[in-house]
């Protein structure tokens, strides 16, 4: 997919002492295009790494819609699915398998995490360290400046999870593979696998609800039902695996008797929300046949869902929260989409690249849901 008018190849003789980013500075306003000072010197286990393709994540357009938003975060450059080619390494940088990394390596990269904190050390989950770096999760205007997406050079700290990445997986997959493609994953593990033959129900019709979609059914669900809109989405889902797609413009009651309609009056066995929204609680425990298994993973933010906790204790089901994944959540997206590479159309959730100066577009083209994955190749003019 990548498109392969006149890149610079060659790495630079001379280490960048700065970098061209897309800088969000304010919710809704164009990105600003800003010289970020780089790092002098790469820190042991760091790399600098020269961006080749950034993938955006709804996350990343809630961000800049301002939908989303963190405290005292801005300015911050945008983009937490990305790879790229090292430009220089510190001393012993290695990969999460112990790989030494070096100039010229193909890598992508999940979060950083403190190792001291009680999710890092007591529960041993990357995703719930207290002091989680991850992309976006870094002001631009303090040091390291650089670690999201949407910037020529990105500085890849000492405890960010790193992986050499496999030759045979290309920059737009790789890419996905860091949120999309672990988010979806992690998921799938947290509601204890797939069983085949069974029936799955996926609340939304985003890049994370395609791949969901195909994820269940390359794992041999018996059914899958997509539920989402607008209908170019439901179509998309149809191509990735789902023998059924339920319209968001059905209204709640109707979904959720056409769900039992399709389901010969059971219920879904797995049901995960990738949609967020005031309904999807109460919808997710409607469409859940008896021990079924919910994950929650695309209600982020603030606002509520209700749940019918009667209902979750009548169907004996079990709901889990699911938060986005780790590097082994990284490492298993990047081996899924190798392994599934001719199973699935992958190359059309990604939209044809563009350089940093029309990042903006992008953004806003996928608020508008006109593109499902919009892809960014900062090499591009
Ligand atoms: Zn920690
Ligand atoms: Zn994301």
């Amino acid at each position: 997919m990548a498109s392969k008018t006149a890149l610079p190849t060659a790495l630079p003789t001379e280490l960048p002492t700065t970098t061209g980013a897309a800088v969000l500075t304010e919710h809704g306003k164009p990105l600003e295009r800003q010289e970020l000072p780089l790092p002098k010197e790469v820190e042991p286990g760091a790399a600098l790494v020269r961006i080749t393709c950034a993938t955006l994540c709804g996350t990343d357009v809630h961000l800049w819609s301002g939908r989303m938003s963190l405290p005292d975060m801005l300015p911050m450059v945008l983009g937490h699915e990305m790879v790229g080619e090292v430009v220089a390494a510190g001393d012993g940088t290695v990969d999460t398998f112990g790989r030494a990394i070096a100039a010229g390596d193909r890598i992508g990269w999940s979060e950083s995490t403190c190792g001291e904190c009680r999710g890092c050390s007591v529960l041993r989950e990357p995703v719930l360290c207290a002091r989680r770096g991850y992309g976006f999760r870094q002001r631009a205007d303090r040091p390291p400046y650089a670690t999201g997406g949407l910037a020529e050079y990105c500085y890849v700290t000492p405890g960010a999870a790193k992986l050499i990445l496999p030759a045979d997986v290309p920059d737009g997959w790789a890419a996905m593979s860091g949120c999309a493609g672990k988010t979806v994953l992690r998921a799938v593990d947290r509601v204890g696998g797939i069983r085949p033959g069974s029936t799955v129900v996926v609340q939304g019709a985003g890049a994370l609800g395609i791949v969901a979609t195909a994820v269940a059914h390359i794992s041999g669900a018996g059914m899958v039902i997509t539920v989402g809109s607008p209908t170019g989405r439901l179509v998309t889902a149809t191509r990735f695996g789902a023998t059924a797609a339920v319209p968001l413009d059905l209204g709640v009651a109707d979904r959720i008797a056409r769900v039992y309609e399709l389901t010969g009056g059971r219920g879904a066995d797995y049901v995960f929300d990738f949609a967020g929204g005031p309904t999807v609680g109460e919808e997710a425990v409607a469409f859940a046949a008896q021990r079924g298994r919910i994950a929650v993973v695309g209600s982020t933010g603030p606002a509520t869902s209700p749940v019918p906790l009667g209902t979750i204790m009548g169907k004996e089901l079990t709901v889990a929260g699911s938060l986005n994944g780790d590097i082994a959540d990284y490492h298993r997206a990047v081996e899924f989409f190798r392994t599934f590479g001719d199973r699935m159309p992958w190359d059309e959730l990604l939209s044809e690249p563009v350089g940093l100066a029309r990042a903006t577009d992008s953004v806003r083209a996928m608020s508008r849901l006109d593109q499902i994955k919009a892809v960014v190749d900062p090499r591009l003019p």
